[in-house]
């Protein structure tokens, strides 16, 4: 019998710390064998390991969850210190040192146990360590168009922060998106594969876009070897132009102020050059997508928690994403899901999201409980709470749904946001603001 028995990691607690080459040795060794011979040595009452320090911190830098522990009590063990000073210790004292804080390097000290414990033979599996070899579960894809859709769901995230006296916060977060990080790499990927599947889609796309469309389009066009020409309104920041140059793609600026007005222009210069364009507004394909993976995900991962959601909240662009949702949940639920949309306050300017009388297709074939009117301030705002609040740098028309999460905030229940995308493509638009706000002045941008 060696005595030696599988510990719970957790359990087991380093008096010594570890020499770094001494670990790595040791993790070297078990990697290359895949073995562990050497059982550490650990004290009864205080589980503190006293021999094998670089074993076990090799151990857990190989994500084992068990390790083979010699357990011996307190005063069977002799400990020496050898450095600074040669002296003998009992347990008590290490105890001591340990609690008042001191370092106790491994290399100073020395243990002997009266019966030394006998080799053994764990393999990393044995020790909790094997992987699951699955490469969806290890995130392991065969192109870049599977890592799109092999890699839906997009993460649900609560946000502790906001999450407390009967109310719960999930944050969906479509910037987990491969290709413009975020929500319209859904409807790209879904127009773009309904388009081929008819046999309609030429040589060069043609679209009317506020950024995240263009780039998902470019990213697509390229990977199909295809050709994107994208037409962005004038008020969108300047460094989409530079994104969706380095995609390769042809940027036009429009005179607009909302994307949604270029269509008509668009759709004529298509036609005129014998180009396909989908046109994310009327697009079915947007809202299916949406339908099919978007509302269905969200669903099943708030089922794996037991919830089922009192409000889900997300903004208004062409409406295909809010709009699926609140169909698939208002079917599936009924009126116990309230549906919240998000639009700018009257001449307000939040990329990605616009007001309702501006023309929606999808939003009129669905139930919305209540929309929301948001300043660009606002949003801004919501984004900096956010992410000093959650560490999550999110973008202005999530900014614009968390601001209006906290108008309805007051209610207990279960609340869904949906985060569209991700602050980095608005760095224009946070500098200004930082820029108005220590001017102290509401100049227009
Ligand atoms: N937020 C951002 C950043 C967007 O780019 C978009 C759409 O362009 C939306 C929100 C609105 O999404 P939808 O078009 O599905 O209404």
């Amino acid at each position: 019998m060696s005595g030696v028995e599988l510990i719970d990691i957790r359990e087991l607690k380093q008096i010594f710390r570890p020499d770094l080459k001494k670990t790595l040795s040791a993790y070297r060794a078990i990697l290359r064998s895949g073995k562990l011979s050497t059982p550490i040595i650990a004290e009864r009452k205080s589980m503190f390991v006293l021999k094998g320090a670089e074993v076990l911190e090799a151990l857990k830098l190989l994500s084992a969850l068990k390790a083979p522990a010699y357990v011996v009590d307190g005063d069977e063990a002799r400990i020496r210190r050898i450095s600074p000073e040669p002296e003998v210790l009992e347990i008590n004292d290490l105890l001591r040192l340990h609690y008042a804080g001191h370092r106790l390097p491994q290399e100073d000290f020395e243990v002997e146990v009266p019966r030394e414990p006998g080799q053994v033979e764990y393999s990393l599996e044995d020790l909790g360590a094997s992987w699951k070899r699955d490469r969806r579960l290890l995130k392991v894809y065969e192109s870049t168009l599977e890592l799109l859709y092999e890699g839906w769901p997009t993460p649900l995230v609560k946000l502790s922060s906001y999450s407390s006296g009967g109310r719960a916060v999930y944050a969906k977060l479509e910037c987990f998106n491969p290709f413009s990080n975020s929500v319209k790499d859904r409807i790209a990927w879904s127009m773009i594969v309904e388009a081929m599947e008819a046999g309609a889609l030429k040589e060069v796309l043609y679209e009317a876009t506020s950024t995240n469309t263009g780039i998902a389009l470019a990213a697509i066009a390229n990977i199909l070897g295809r050709k994107a020409r994208l037409f962005i309104p004038r008020t969108i920041q300047k460094c989409s132009d530079t994104f969706l140059r380095v995609l390769g793609a042809e940027v036009v600026r429009v005179p607009t102020t909302l994307t949604v007005e270029a269509v008509n222009d668009v759709d004529a210069m298509a036609r005129r050059d014998g180009v396909t364009h989908l046109n994310q507004f009327e697009n079915d394909a947007n809202f299916k997508a949406h339908l099919k993976h978007t509302a269905r995900e969200l669903d099943e991962q708030l089922q794996s928690i037991g919830i089922i959601p009192d409000f889900i909240i997300g903004g208004l662009g062409t409406s295909g994403h809010m709009s699926a949702i609140s169909l698939y949940f208002k079917s599936k639920y009924g009126e116990k899901v309230k549906l919240v949309g998000v639009q700018p306050a009257p001449n307000e300017i939040i990329p990605g999201i616009r007001r309702i009388e501006s023309g929606m297709k999808w939003i009129h074939m669905v139930e919305f409980d209540e929309i929301v009117d948001v300043r660009r301030d606002e949003a801004i705002e919501g984004a900096l709470e956010v992410a000093r609040k959650e560490g999550l740098l999110i973008g202005l028309s999530a900014g614009a749904v968390f601001h209006a999460f906290k108008n309805i905030a007051a209610n207990p229940g279960n609340y869904v946001l949906i985060f569209p995308d991700s602050g980095y493509k608005y760095v224009e638009q946070f500098e200004n603001y930082f820029e108005r706000q220590a001017k102290g002045s509401h100049d227009e941008r």
